[in-house]
């Protein structure tokens, strides 16, 4: 398999309530992937699972990279590999970044500890990086604090940072969602042109389908713990099958027409882990619900030639056929 990423029956345990219900799916080199769902789905804790920073929690099933299962890693070990062969990239890069040390310092310490380059040779490397992401001045800006950038090139630094070791997977929390519109398409542009370049595999996080489908090849949509459907970006786009990638795709068409207005327009709130609604788990915000939809859970299954979890899968991908005038 030519898989770099192979996750397998992924599940993560806090007790008896598992928020992350056994999620699989491979990333093969070069590949943008979407995991596209509302917040509280388990998109974030599926990322931290893979780089074994979710806490107190219990892992289970595999997390394959290159063919070596991370979850079986010592502690000792996952140091190594987290922020070398994967890299992260957060949200908020003031939470990840450390106020009182300068940014030339922090990526120094980074790229030492995945490098043989001694302080000078790091630190030249560190300026390189910042010009490679588009940061103005990086000779003066290596010597300045996180709170000395604006919220975008901080996220240019994380970026940065995160490319240090040159990784096979970047996995991207909603990277650019603190962020200004125009900031943001910077930002998707970047990361567009650095993975290009370097043939990283990405897995974007998001709850934005349009941000998603803007850059990904495929996109698979969580709800509730679960992969709920997995498809081509534009075929997703064109005709989504699952009704959540429905009202999904029609809230973000939605918050196009209101630009920076982030109104939910999916009627109800997602589930909470610990409190799952019986059979399948969208069934009380779902308009085509039946009364098998309360008592069975749909398992993931191909309709219309990608992967879906809902009873009527097939029926709807049939409607969707004959309804597509532009096929
Ligand atoms: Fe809706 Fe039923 Fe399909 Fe769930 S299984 S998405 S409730 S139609
Ligand atoms: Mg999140």
């Amino acid at each position: 398999t030519d898989a770099v990423l192979d996750v397998r029956d992924l599940r993560v345990a806090f007790g008896p309530i598992e928020p992350v219900r056994g999620v699989s799916f491979s990333l093969r080199r070069g590949e943008r992937l979407g995991l596209v769902g509302e917040s509280g789905s388990g998109k974030s804790l599926t990322a931290l699972a893979i780089m074994r920073l979710a806490r107190r929690a219990q892992l289970s099933g595999q997390v394959l990279l290159e063919g070596e299962d991370l979850l079986t890693l010592k502690p000792r070990q996952m140091e190594k590999v987290r922020g070398g062969r994967v890299a992260m990239v957060y949200q908020d890069p003031m939470s990840a970044l450390n106020p009182v040390q300068t940014v030339g310092h922090q990526l120094e310490e980074a790229i030492r500890l995945h490098s043989r380059l001694d302080r000078r040779g790091a630190r030249e490397r560190a300026i390189e990086l910042l010009d490679g992401v588009g940061v103005p001045h990086p000779q003066r800006r290596v010597e300045q604090y996180p709170h000395e950038f604006s919220g975008g090139m901080r996220q240019r630094v994380m970026i940065a940072m995160a490319m240090c070791a040159d990784p096979a997977v970047l996995i991207c929390d909603e990277p650019t969602t603190a962020l200004d519109v125009t900031t943001q398409a910077r930002i998707m542009d970047l990361l567009d042109r650095l993975v290009e370049d370097h043939g990283t595999a990405v897995m974007l996080i998001t709850h934005d389908l349009g941000v998603a489908a803007g850059f990904c090849d495929s996109i698979q949509v969580m709800y509730g713990g679960r992969i709920v459907e997995r498809a081509e970006a534009e075929a997703l786009y064109r005709a989504p099958v699952h009704p959540y990638s429905e009202a999904l795709l029609g809230a973000a068409v939605d918050l196009s027409l209101e630009l920076g207005v982030p109104i939910p327009t999916i009627g109800g709130q997602p589930p909470l882990a610990g409190r799952l609604p019986s059979g399948c788990s969208f069934h009380p915000r779902c308009p085509h619900a039946q009364d098998v939809c309360r008592t069975d859970s749909p398992a993931l299954e191909s309709a219309a030639g990608r992967p879906v979890a809902c009873h009527f899968a097939d029926a709807r991908a049939q409607t969707l056929e004959e309804s597509d005038v532009r096929v």
